[in-house]
């Protein structure tokens, strides 16, 4: 059945990849450009999955956080699931920064870049603000005064925060409300994986319409100008996901990568397709749970902490995007510079929303930080939607492989184990 459903999004692939290029964005069907009905479709199937994040999201951690502060076990799994996160982004950010010292993308096309791209109307209207500000953005959006607010937005960070509270306190209260609550919680999110079966029916439709509408407004001509800076990041991408990561999950996890790489392809295709973690996260867990046969008690905790906290290769194009900018502009990559913008990938990444091209923000607070003109984030935007979706994928695998190795370090054994 899943192999089944894997092959109708190749298919739906392969047919919005022909539709997309017949379409353009110019023909039109009863005078209604195609490429607006893609978008649609696609449109309805994203909604339809992110209409169930923000209660999964509170659900899950609430549910994990309660189990483990029974269990006594929140401290070492919460010690073991962070270290893991963090250090994973800093492997993906120092391979990306690898690359994009060896290869030198920006180099040497300094003059042709700049005027191929000077247009004065691509600005993002962000202000100018001090390290202290922003850094003090980040704290006020993991401890915010409104959780009805943060919930209504879909801030994951507050949220997240929100509910590792709630669900650590359960356990501590009485009995009869402490079960009370659990059981709330519990259904709901048995609820949501429910509706995300429901929606995953239609992912071949989705997946459709959402990459023919790429391949009708993204035409592979936008690609050339800067196809060397789009290599370098698909290099870094596919070294991080295909090399390292592969590594650890042998290693670190039992695993065999390739069954892991198998078992998760529902979720990788949902996360090229949407170009959003978040969206992506009710099929992770799905995916982690049943087809790689680690624990709800895993799953709950790391995967919805994991969409917000663990976007490694988001991190690994941050870094990758910001030294290409500062070589197309000529500037020198003092050692100081140099660190300061590996620290600024690695840590504006962490509570990042998995949405689409949330990159872009960070890139331009990095310029901004380090005093560079935010403006040279214009340089990257023909290639930012494709690349949104292969570092998207990246993210979830990422996740998915983290899950699977703390779910090992916790005792369990599991069905794509080698042999
Ligand atoms: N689209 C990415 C995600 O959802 C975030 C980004 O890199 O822009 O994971």
């Amino acid at each position: 059945m899943k192999q089944h459903m894997l092959f109708k999004v190749f298919i739906a692939m392969t047919l919005a990849a022909l539709a997309g290029a017949f379409a353009g964005t110019e023909k039109t069907l009863f005078s209604v450009p195609l490429v607006d009905i893609f978008g649609l479709i696609g449109q309805l199937f994203l909604n339809a999955l992110t209409l169930v994040v923000v209660p999964l999201v509170a659900a899950s951690i609430i549910t994990g956080t309660a189990r483990m502060s029974s269990e006594h076990s929140f401290g070492s799994l919460g010690i073991k699931t962070f270290s893991l996160f963090i250090g994973t982004v800093i492997l993906a950010v120092l391979i990306g920064w690898f690359f994009v010292t060896l290869l030198a993308p920006g180099e040497g096309h300094t003059m042709v870049l700049k005027e191929a791209f000077q247009n004065p109307a691509v600005s993002l209207n962000l202000e100018k603000q001090d390290a202290f500000t922003k850094i003090s953005q980040i704290f006020l959006k993991l401890i915010p005064s409104n959780i009805l607010a943060v919930a209504s937005q879909g801030q994951m960070l507050g949220l997240i925060f929100f509910s590792l509270l709630f669900g650590f306190f359960i356990p501590k209260i009485e009995k009869g409300p402490s079960d009370v609550l659990l059981g709330f919680w519990k259904g709901l999110f048995q609820v949501m994986m429910c509706m995300t079966h429901l929606v995953m029916q239609a992912l071949p439709i989705g997946v459709f319409g959402l990459f023919a509408k790429v391949v009708a407004t993204t035409g592979l001509d936008s690609i050339k100008p800067i196809g060397f800076f789009f290599l370098t990041v698909l290099i870094s991408l596919a070294i991080y996901a295909l090399i390292a990561l592969p590594l650890l999950l042998k290693f670190l996890g039992g695993v065999n990568p390739i069954r892991h790489f198998k078992a998760m392809g529902p979720a990788l295709l949902t996360a090229f397709s949407t170009s959003s973690s978040a969206a992506s996260l009710p099929i992770s867990i799905e995916c982690v749970e049943r087809r790689a046969g680690v624990s709800n008690r895993i799953t709950s905790f790391t995967l919805p902490l994991a969409t917000t906290l663990n976007l490694s290769g988001t991190a690994l194009y941050v870094c990758v995007a910001t030294f290409f900018i500062c070589q197309a502009y000529g500037i020198e990559l003092s050692v100081s510079l140099q660190a300061i913008i590996i620290l600024m990938s690695i840590l504006t990444s962490f509570g990042m929303a998995g949405i689409p091209s949330a990159s872009i923000v960070a890139i331009v607070m990095i310029l901004h930080t380090a005093g560079l003109p935010g403006d040279g984030v214009a340089l990257i935007l023909a290639v930012e939607r494709i690349l949104d979706m292969f570092r998207t994928v990246v993210n979830v695998l990422g996740n998915t492989c983290c899950a699977v190795i703390i779910a090992k370090t916790e005792g369990e054994g599991h069905v794509l184990a080698h042999g």
